[in-house]
């Protein structure tokens, strides 16, 4: 279905970006990866799909480097036809205790690089009069929890995003729109598994267990498969008309 395209992929080299990047190649796209640390091991499970495969290691946090991603990408693929603003951090903590640096750094890596992959993806995306841009934003881009005021702040930024870059060019083939899932257990959310297991003396398991019993109806983790396959949907033709939503997988999460 996506033969011919190519997707640039935000911190795609671990949890759900990489799990995105990997259903997108299912189809056939070429696939940017960006993120840190072993980029080799994510490359190689991509090609394995049988897809052309690069990578840049730009710091979301740094819109310079975001430009020279975009320039690689389009030198190197030329064109980015699919763009997934995935990258992202967590902080926990009360705000005022909450380290205004880390703000700063989630701010910036959750919300503002957004802005600057779409503003620069988003004329060669008019010339094709084709697009698809994907936020991954969260379910707390819809409702909040205590202790993650700049996750929380940056995650409603990005649906807001994602509605003003629909409205912009609905009358054009490009879309975006934004995904929200609840509960992945991908590295970010194993930290805050270990710190609740840590702080009320529990094993990973039941920390687990008491994570999802707080906040997820259904009591199961969504996958970065899963996410993958939304993300599929809106890239296909019968996504077109699919303009600006936020659309939650979350097991009920938000329906509360
Ligand atoms: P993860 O920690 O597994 O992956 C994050 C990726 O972003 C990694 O590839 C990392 O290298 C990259 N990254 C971090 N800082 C970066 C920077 N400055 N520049 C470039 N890349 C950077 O986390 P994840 O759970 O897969 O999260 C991915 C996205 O999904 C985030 O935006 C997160 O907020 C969102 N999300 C996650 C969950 C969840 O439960 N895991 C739920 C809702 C939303």
């Amino acid at each position: 279905m996506l033969k011919g395209k190519t997707a640039l992929v935000t911190g795609s080299t671990s949890g759900i970006g990489l799990g995105i990047a990997k259903a997108l190649a299912h189809q056939g796209a070429s696939i940017v990866l960006n993120g840190f640390g072993d980029a080799e091991g994510p490359k190689a499970e991509v090609a394995a799909l049988g897809v052309k495969v690069g990578y840049h290691g730009a710091d979301m946090s740094k819109p310079a480097e975001i430009e020279a991603m975009m320039k690689y990408a389009a030198e190197s693929f030329g064109r980015v036809d699919i763009l997934v603003n995935n990258a992202g951090i967590q902080h926990v903590a009360r705000i005022e205790d909450f380290p205004p640096e880390r703000w700063d750094a989630i701010i910036a890596i959750n919300l503002s690089s957004a802005f600057h992959a779409t503003r620069l993806a988003l004329p060669a995306m008019k010339k094709a009069n084709w697009g698809r841009i994907i936020n991954i934003a969260s379910v707390h881009g819809l409702v909040a929890s205590a202790e993650k005021s700049a996750y929380v702040a940056a995650k409603h930024g990005i649906v807001g995003l994602t509605k003003v870059t629909a409205l912009e060019n609905a009358t054009t083939g490009i879309t975006c729109n934004a995904i929200c899932p609840g509960w992945v257990l991908t590295p970010l959310v194993q930290k805050q598994v270990d710190a609740r297991a840590k702080a009320m003396g529990v094993s990973n398991e039941e920390a687990k267990k008491q994570l999802l019993a707080e906040k997820e109806p259904s009591l199961q983790f969504t996958t970065p498969e899963e996410l993958g396959e939304l993300a599929v949907f809106f890239c296909s033709d019968a996504a077109k008309n699919v303009r600006g939503v936020a659309w939650n997988m979350d097991g009920g999460w938000a329906a509360q």
